[in-house]
């Protein structure tokens, strides 16, 4: 019988297998006052259990895997998704361990996904607002997978600021000046986001240039 250190392991080994690009755990009550959760002033977890962040790759040479369509998310979500339900699907059947995909949306029950991901070491968050992971930039969306497991009390490891030294090309390209007092604005970055979404395309390719620009991770 496996410890939860050993399954959480496991977890890690069967979620590359299932396609995921770069996955991490945190434990769940490590979300409840995150940055965001503060900023926001809503907590954000629950105190029990492990989140196993999954990430995957958005290469710019496939951008229709981040082609947002009404009711049905992206490509890029849809197979996160996939692979977070047979994840947690293998978890049950495998070690009788509860689990389950966390909605994406913060309204559904989700989590703050970048918080997790810096959390669980995966990567640092960059001027963009965006976790900039090694090996691929800011190019790469998350979701998680919750489990009824307990994860070892690890810091976050400490590394270089991914952002010295850059001419902050993020900031220099949003056409939405969205970083105009020194921090990310939410609300000016939806402003767009919504403006997309009443343009009647079918499938909407919102802006990433905040992201595509930046050079931050791009080294393993
Ligand atoms: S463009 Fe430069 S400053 Fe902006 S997030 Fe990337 S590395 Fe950081
Ligand atoms: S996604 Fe576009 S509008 Fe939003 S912050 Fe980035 S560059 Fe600005």
């Amino acid at each position: 019988m496996l410890n939860d250190p050993e399954i959480i392991r496991a977890a890690i080994r069967k979620a590359h297998e299932l396609g995921a690009d770069v996955v991490g755990t945190v434990p769940a009550k490590r979300l409840i006052d995150c940055p965001s959760a503060i900023a926001e002033k809503r907590p954000g977890s629950q105190d029990r259990g492990t989140y196993i962040v999954l990430g995957l790759s958005h290469d710019p040479e496939h951008p229709e895997l981040d082609l947002w369509e009404p009711g049905r998310g992206t490509p890029g979500d849809r197979i996160l998704a996939r692979i977070g339900k047979d994840l947690a699907r293998w978890l049950q059947e495998e070690y009788v361990v509860r689990a389950r995909l966390i909605p994406y949306r913060l309204e559904d029950g989700g989590i703050y996904l970048k918080d997790a991901a810096s959390l669980a070491g995966i990567g640092r968050m960059g001027h963009n607002n965006l976790v900039l992971v090694p090996g691929y930039g800011p190019r790469i969306r998350f979701r998680a997978v919750w489990a009824d497991l307990d994860c070892p009390e690890e810091p976050s490891p400490e590394g270089e600021d991914p952002c010295a030294g850059c001419e902050e090309y993020c900031i220099r390209a949003c056409p939405m000046d969205a970083f105009c007092t020194g921090t990310y604005s939410r609300e000016r970055c939806l402003a767009r986001m919504s403006t997309d979404k009443k343009s009647g395309r079918e499938r909407i390719d919102h802006c990433r240039a905040c992201e595509l620009t930046c050079p931050g991770g791009d080294e393993a």
